[in-house]
């Protein structure tokens, strides 16, 4: 899992050259990545453009090309994400029956398979959640944005408002 771990941050560091919050995430199926991504929410202005919620619209376009059953492919899914999912990430994760989630750090602001709120209560699947995975890297890219030591992090710099979303 280090290994996807690893290229789950790779994700998440272009995400942060990008200004974006740095969350990197892979979906995993069959052994291979069908979808990598990482939060667009700046650069669409979309609050709800989270890593995991790009790649599952990645993984339905997938699954069209490659006419496959959606709910066959994500019920055979490990994601792996750098943070924890916030409560929204990890409730749509549970509703597609998604077979494990494996996390970097603790999302101690949203996370929603534990640290804030543990979504599972509220769903019958039960899904694997394995946390703190790398967790140290996936702390520091979050602890660099929010420092605003990066140039292109525009949103960090004007004093972390609290509509800069954690995830
Ligand atoms: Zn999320």
């Amino acid at each position: 899992m280090n290994l996807w771990m690893d290229k789950a941050l790779e994700e998440a560091e272009k995400s942060l050259k990008r200004g974006e919050v740095p969350v990197g995430c892979l979906f995993i199926f069959d052994n291979q990545v069908i979808a990598s991504g990482s939060n667009t929410v700046n650069e669409t202005k979309n609050a709800t453009r989270h890593a995991e919620l790009n790649c599952i619209d990645d993984v339905l376009t997938f699954c069209k090309e490659k006419n496959l059953n959606h709910k066959e492919v994500f019920r055979n899914i490990d994601v792996v994400v750098t943070v924890e999912p916030c409560i929204m990430c990890a409730s749509a994760l549970h509703q597609l029956e998604i077979r494990s989630i494996v996390y970097g750090c603790a999302n101690d602001r949203f996370g929603g398979c534990q640290s804030v709120f543990d979504v599972s209560k509220v769903h019958e699947s039960k899904l694997n959640v394995t946390g703190d995975v790398k967790s140290e890297e996936a702390m520091q890219l979050l602890k660099d944005f929010y420092k605003g030591s990066n140039p292109n992090a525009p949103e960090a710099k004007k004093g972390r408002k609290k509509k800069v979303d954690n995830e």
